[in-house]
């Protein structure tokens, strides 16, 4: 299979077995940041089981004009120590999948320009590749819900059509 389908359960399932492990292991986040729009719905998940509030920023990896990859992300909305003070706090960032780590690595950077804090990263997915960026020394912990092949990965919230989505993820991920 060329392609990755995964359904709401399987992420749901996914999610919830890592915040088990993150709790046991002691680690609590004052906030949860997540990066939009793939991170939205993973962080909401998590929310369920780690009681803390979400924030978000949002970044595109795409010109929405030409549609190709731009080399530094576009910051789609930002936030500032006047919108919200995450100065001190222990900030957990969310994001959907690690792929070259382009993102991650300058959503981390930008933050820790504003902000003086402790930052760990939860990713859903993170494809075994080689990355072009580099998580910061200054992350604390980087969670990691499921390692998986360098394929590219259909998301069922960005599904046009639900049931075949659900069809091909209940067939292809075995
Ligand atoms: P990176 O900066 O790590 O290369 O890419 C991160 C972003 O690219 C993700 O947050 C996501 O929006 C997008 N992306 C990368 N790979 C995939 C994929 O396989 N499926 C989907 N739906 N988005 C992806």
């Amino acid at each position: 299979m060329e392609k990755y389908y995964f359904s709401y359960r399987e992420i749901h399932e996914i999610i919830q077995q890592k915040a088990k492990e993150i709790i046991s292991s002691g680690y609590m986040p004052d906030y949860l940041l997540a990066i939009g729009g793939g991170g939205y719905i993973p962080a909401r998940i998590l929310r369920t089981f780690i009681h803390r509030p979400i924030v978000t920023v949002s970044l595109s990896r795409y010109d929405d004009i030409t549609g190709k990859t731009v080399s530094i992300p576009i910051k789609q909305q930002w936030i500032d120590k006047i919108s919200i003070d995450l100065t001190d706090k222990k900030v957990l960032l969310v994001d959907e999948v690690d792929d070259c780590r382009t993102t991650l690595e300058y959503c981390v950077n930008e933050l820790l320009k504003t902000y003086d804090m402790e930052l760990s990263i939860f990713v859903l997915h993170n494809k075994l590749k080689e990355k072009h960026g580099k998580i910061p020394d200054a992350v604390k912990h980087m969670f990691i819900g499921k390692e998986i092949e360098n394929k590219w990965i259909n998301y069922p919230w960005d599904a046009l059509d639900i049931t075949a989505h659900e069809l091909l993820s209940e067939r292809n991920n075995d």
